[in-house]
């Protein structure tokens, strides 16, 4: 006997991309907490949508969605989509939506469909979408983002001992090849080329907890912090986020260190 499956999710969901298809419809790719991503197709959503579903598919609303789709492998259908929680102010902030947009590429580029980690990655992206909304400062939220995302994306940064010997001790520097702190011996004959990272940022480096404290950090450590942030994401194997030029250009980071090829 064939049994034709029939597929229906209901979740929150954060749109992490639309791409126009046919005339008046979307492909919106969506991350969900219980199915990570997912793709379907938002009919007419371009023409206004059933109930303003282009309104609700247009920014970083969290939303309740419902997809249906005939088996588990066809691109499903948005059936209903509504705004959990809108976010209305966001889109008017010009360096928040560049950090909104380099947390989504971010999440876009790295988590793989049906992929869910226990919704970690989507309660990430959605209390930092939720953080610029309410006009946390945007620096803050999206590099505190990136070494969190990096590290459930298995590549969190090493800052307890030397990635070189092992040290506990008089750690000083921070390698973006190695992802992670080298000490004073091991750093010095390459100290023009390897960040310095203080005691606070290297804090700020170890800390596993969401959101993260931050404390104490200036403005230049929090600068070096979003640069490792980016650099981690560039070492797992990609180019440069395209919102990462606006958001830096926004923020003022670019008279800031640099961090030389990447590569130290
Ligand atoms: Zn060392």
């Amino acid at each position: 006997m064939w049994i034709r499956m029939r597929m229906r999710i209901e979740n929150k969901a954060l749109v992490l991309r639309r791409v126009p298809f046919r005339d008046t419809s979307w492909i919106v790719t969506l991350l969900t907490p219980g199915f990570g991503v997912v793709s379907a197709v938002a009919r007419a959503a371009r023409l206004g949508g059933r109930d303003g579903a282009r309104g609700a598919l247009t920014g970083f609303h969290l939303l309740e969605v419902e997809l249906r789709a005939r088996t588990e492998e066809a691109l499903g259908t948005l059936s209903r989509v509504e705004i959990l929680e809108a976010r209305n102010r966001l889109p008017f902030m010009a360096t928040a939506t560049a950090a909104g947009q380099v947390l989504i590429e971010a999440v876009h580029r790295f988590e793989m469909p049906g992929d869910a980690r226990g919704g970690e990655v989507f309660a990430c992206l959605d209390s930092s979408l939720e953080a610029l909304e309410a006009e946390v400062e945007p620096l803050v939220v999206v590099a505190g983002a990136l070494g969190r995302l990096l590290g459930l994306f298995g590549h969190g940064w090493r800052v307890r001992d030397c990635v070189g010997c092992g040290r506990r001790e008089r750690l000083r520097f921070f390698s973006v090849r190695r992802g992670g702190a080298v000490c004073e011996p091991c750093g010095l004959p390459y100290a023009h080329r390897l960040p310095e990272a203080s005691a606070s940022l290297l804090r700020a480096l170890s800390d596993r907890s969401w959101p993260p404290a931050m404390i104490g950090l200036s403005r230049e450590e929090m600068a070096l912090l979003y640069r490792l942030g980016m650099a981690g994401l560039a070492r797992i194997g990609t180019q440069e986020l395209s919102a990462d030029g606006t958001f830096r250009r926004l923020a003022g980071l670019d008279g800031f260190q640099e961090i030389k090829g990447y590569a130290s």
